[in-house]
């Protein structure tokens, strides 16, 4: 570590309060999503922003993807700063979009109010903080006069929370997460600001449908229940799978512990007629849309799997189609469909990725301690970057309490704030052949 790192550090710290600012003015703009709101808005605040430090600015609209139209345009951002011809590219990417703020909340959820330590506000921890942490890491390191060889890239994209799909996905698709423009990926996803996350699990969402016979449900008997069909799965599931699930264990280090294990959720369940809205009266009496008696035709489950490294795609979707195929055999007029919705493998990055080991560098420099190697439990922006941009050197660092993100009165700590965007900058400078080696 020489005097071009502490000044460097130096340099972040003088800027605590622009920090604090600009997650201020992030968090205000409300990206709710879904369905997506104020996304243009937010991206050229950061677009604006760093154009005037000097880096080239790209707007992108990923017009015709899920979720796109004119009231709620899915604009990306993506900003490049070119140092000296012959380096990599260091790309910091966060995502707009927030979810809904919900109910519980004593802070004003888009006033990104500050008290003491802490800023409050939705997406203030997931990951509004974060991406300001990478944006003064960058400033501070373009402002510093260092050279360096290679490019530095800030991206802000949408839709993070619904897939990533029009963000991450649609920017990977056009190349924008592969070599030769990219090499290294940090996702400031708050993890905590002494952990590097190197991936995360593989999920598997698929609906199940049971099918039945419509009859008259005063005389169920003269028709076939797919609810009860589906009554039959869920206990399986329940009762057979689950415990095989909790017994299979992965070396990941996921975190929490509790997720090295293999886990399913029913996300929802929908069977027979659509549901009615009806409520009572102050007599007390059925007011608006009233059922009527029928024996259900068809009854649909929506399953959310999520597989650990040491298990297969193919063995996951297996086993499932393995119990309803037995109860098939086994329960008379059982019958179902299942429909993929979709699947992404767990991913890893090597230990030993310029990228992980820059940051733990970082790390140790920064906070004095060695960081924790973990993974993700749910899947991330990283899932399009190995998939579809094809580049495994990619990690999740940044602040924030993880367990606090979509929860009431979330917050990001202003002293992890800075310590992070030290970690970034001194990150970046190593991997693009700065001092600080
Ligand atoms: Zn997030």
């Amino acid at each position: 570590m020489n005097a071009n790192t502490d000044a460097l550090l130096a340099r972040i710290e003088d800027r605590r309060e622009e920090l604090v600012a600009l997650t201020q003015a992030l968090v205000r703009i409300p990206t709710i999503n879904p369905p997506g709101d104020a996304y243009e808005a937010c991206a050229h605040l950061l677009g604006e922003r760093l154009q005037r430090r000097g880096f080239q600015v790209q707007y992108l609209r990923a017009t015709g993807a899920p979720g796109d139209n004119d009231s709620h345009p899915r604009v990306n951002v993506v900003a490049r700063f070119e140092g000296r011809p012959g380096g990599e590219c260091v790309h910091f990417n966060g995502h707009l979009d927030v979810v809904e703020p919900g109910p519980g909340w004593t802070h004003d959820p888009f006033a990104a109010t500050v008290v003491g330590d802490r800023l409050y506000g939705r997406g203030s921890c997931d990951m509004k903080g974060g991406i300001a942490a990478s944006v003064i890491a960058v400033e501070a390191l373009v402002d510093a006069g260092i050279p360096f060889a290679g490019a530095l890239e800030i991206s802000g994209t949408v839709d993070e929370e619904s897939g990533g799909y029009a963000g991450v996905g649609y920017l990977a698709g056009l190349g924008y997460f592969s070599p030769p423009r990219v090499h290294h990926v940090i996702i400031p996803e708050p993890l905590g600001v002494d952990r590097i996350c190197l991936g995360h699990r593989g999920v598997w969402w698929a609906e199940v449908e049971t099918r039945g016979r419509i009859a008259h449900g005063s005389m169920p008997f003269l028709g076939d229940s797919a609810i009860g069909h589906m009554g039959a799965f869920l206990h399986r599931l329940e009762t057979d799978l689950g415990p095989r699930l909790r017994q299979r264990r992965t070396a990941v280090p996921v975190e929490p512990p509790g997720a090295r294990a293999s886990t399913l959720n029913v996300n929802s369940v929908h069977g027979g007629q659509a549901e009615q809205r009806f409520a009572m009266d102050a007599e007390g009496r059925p007011v608006g849309e009233l059922p009527a008696p029928l024996v259900a035709h068809s009854c649909r489950a929506v399953l959310d799997r999520r597989f650990i490294a040491e298990e297969t795609l193919d063995g996951v979707k297996a086993e499932i189609v393995a119990m309803l195929d037995e109860l098939k055999r086994t329960r008379p007029g059982f019958d179902y469909g299942v429909r993929e919705i979709m699947s992404f493998l767990p991913s890893a990055t090597p230990r030993d990725a310029p990228v992980v080991e820059a940051t733990a560098r970082a790390i140790a420099r920064v906070l004095g301690r060695e960081p924790q190697f973990i993974a993700s439990p749910g899947t991330y922006d990283q899932k399009h970057v190995v998939r579809t941009g094809r580049l495994d050197q990619c990690i999740a660092y940044g602040p924030g309490i993880l367990d606090l993100a979509h929860q009431p009165d979330e917050y990001v700590g202003i002293e992890a704030l800075v310590h992070s965007s030290q970690v970034m900058a001194l990150a970046a400078l190593q991997l693009m052949g700065g001092a600080g080696r």
